[in-house]
């Protein structure tokens, strides 16, 4: 399909997109706001003068499952305001229990699971009809539902991405692990690698169009290429993205620690664009809650993994999640988890609660954890945490580093905020002109979530803290 922007006049029906979810959920809303953006739509991030709303939804847990029906409740009073109102859902909770949500939200006009997502604007065009569509969307059939299982989605969908610097580009999609928590599996069907030549085809654009920054994204990159002809792995594929010409910054996510090979830390210290940073999942710091989710490693192989990537690359930036209140764990398996958590010294962890879903093994266990034990846990693994990132950001006082800037901040318009490449957030006085470029700073300030930098000037930075700079492709730096 061939890429147009800004296909629309100014009476084209508004579209509203609101993604729930992790980024492979934005990446597919992108391929949404392509697709409908070529066929003649405006996008729009104002609700009341969308013409249609879609929810691109998420069911990791059940929180955000909630959340997504008290929004559709609220919508439904918008439509019960504007008759002509397109109120459509996607994505994973779609695919998860698609009767479930006809039953609870009869109202809606299409839905689309994640394996249809892609056929949006011919289900508009089903539920209005386009012969007038510059004038309004009026609705001619009732509803719509699509939600197939594993079907494979076509190359070559056009993308409107939201930066215009950093891109969200999916290697694989769906998981094969049935960790015993999960809905993923179920809700993105098996694993399935994109071939390497599209992978590279779409960076490449990307590249000539401006991008300087790529995220690769899979559910486990670590298993990319095993279901594709060939031995090609995932290693091999960051090989090929480091030669893009114009990118500058690699990142992936996520990794499962069961796939992690030797291969990749070594081609991680060796590939100059790859980013010093690892979201590396661990969930437990207990073996028997370890093997009761069904991750496949222990404790040990967990810190084996740290210990070889922090051999390889002393600056590597460690990120994680963590699972609490799982099925059976005892005080002593959860202390096992906060001895874990200090040993590493994670640079950041998403942790939560345990969300049983229904369908998934570990829902079944009569094991259950009260909410109040959980939710104890949960306080005590975010404040030891907090303390282990203060510790961390403040000894990063005085260093310098590479920033590339991602926008005005948003709690005060004088300044930037932008990453460096492990993945630290630095605010920075500046301005839109700095908005794509990489800047060096010095830290001047740390807290939690964000560090505060001072911009250097040309004699004063230095390449010192990339430790891989000597493979940069020669590329001005500021
Ligand atoms: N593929 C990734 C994670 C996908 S889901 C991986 O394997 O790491 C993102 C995170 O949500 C998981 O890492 C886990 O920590 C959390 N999660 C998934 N299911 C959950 C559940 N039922 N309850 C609580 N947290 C859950
Ligand atoms: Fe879910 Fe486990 Fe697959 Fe991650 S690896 S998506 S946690 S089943």
């Amino acid at each position: 399909m061939k890429k147009k922007e800004h296909n629309y006049s100014k009476n084209s029906p508004k579209v509203y997109i609101r993604t729930y979810g992790c980024q492979m959920n934005e990446y597919d809303s992108e391929i949404m706001a392509g697709l409908l953006n070529n066929s003649g739509y405006h996008l729009t991030d104002n609700l009341e003068e969308a013409k249609i709303i879609i929810l691109n939804t998420c069911y990791v847990r059940e929180k955000v499952k909630h959340r997504i029906y008290s929004r559709l409740g609220e919508l439904r009073k918008l439509k019960g305001k504007k008759p002509d109102l397109i109120l459509g859902l996607s994505g994973c909770l779609v695919q998860r229990e698609p009767e479930e949500v006809l039953h609870r939200a009869p109202y809606l006009d299409f839905i689309l699971g994640t394996s249809n997502f892609y056929q949006l604007p011919e289900v508009l065009e089903e539920i209005s009809g386009n012969d007038n569509r510059e004038k309004q969307v009026k609705k001619r059939c009732t509803r719509v539902v699509r939600a197939e299982e594993n079907r494979t989605i076509p190359e070559g969908l056009p993308i409107l991405r939201k930066s215009k610097f950093s891109a969200f580009v999916s290697i694989m999609r769906g998981c094969n692990n049935f960790c015993s928590y999960c809905n993923v599996p179920y809700v993105r069907g098996r694993e399935v690698s994109r071939s390497s030549r599209e992978i590279l085809r779409e960076i490449e654009e990307l590249a000539q169009k401006g991008y300087k920054e790529v995220t690769l994204l899979g559910q486990n990159v670590n298993s990319y290429g095993k279901d594709l002809s060939g031995d090609q792995d995932f290693a091999d594929l960051l090989i090929q993205v480091n030669r893009v010409k114009g990118i500058r910054r690699i990142r992936f996510t996520t990794s499962h620690p069961k796939d992690l090979s030797d291969k990749l830390i070594d081609q991680m210290a060796r590939l100059d664009k790859v980013c010093e940073h690892f979201h590396l999942p661990v969930q437990s710091g207990s073996n028997k809650i370890l093997s009761r989710m069904k991750r496949g490693y222990t404790r040990k192989h967990y810190q084996n993994l740290v210990d070889k990537l922090r051999q390889a690359i002393p600056e590597i930036t460690l990120t994680t999640d963590i699972i609490v209140g799982f099925p059976g764990e005892e005080e002593e398996d959860f202390r096992n988890t906060l001895e874990l958590v200090e040993t590493v010294g994670f640079d950041g962890a998403f942790t939560f609660c345990y969300s049983p879903l229904r369908g998934t093994e570990a829902a079944q266990s009569e094991e259950r954890i009260p909410a109040e034990i959980s939710g104890e846990r949960l306080r005590r693994l975010i404040e030891l945490q907090q303390a282990i990132l203060l510790k961390k950001n403040k000894s990063l006082v005085g260093r310098k580093f590479e920033v590339m800037v991602e926008g005005i901040s948003k709690k005060n318009p004088d300044e930037v905020e932008g990453r460096t490449r492990g993945n630290k957030i630095i605010i920075f006085p500046g301005g839109k002109n700095l908005i794509g470029r990489f800047i060096w700073v010095e830290i001047v300030k740390a807290g939690c979530w964000a560090l505060r930098g001072m911009v250097l000037s040309r004699d004063e930075k230095t390449s010192r803290h990339n430790p891989k700079s000597i493979y940069s492709d020669g590329e001005e730096l500021s």
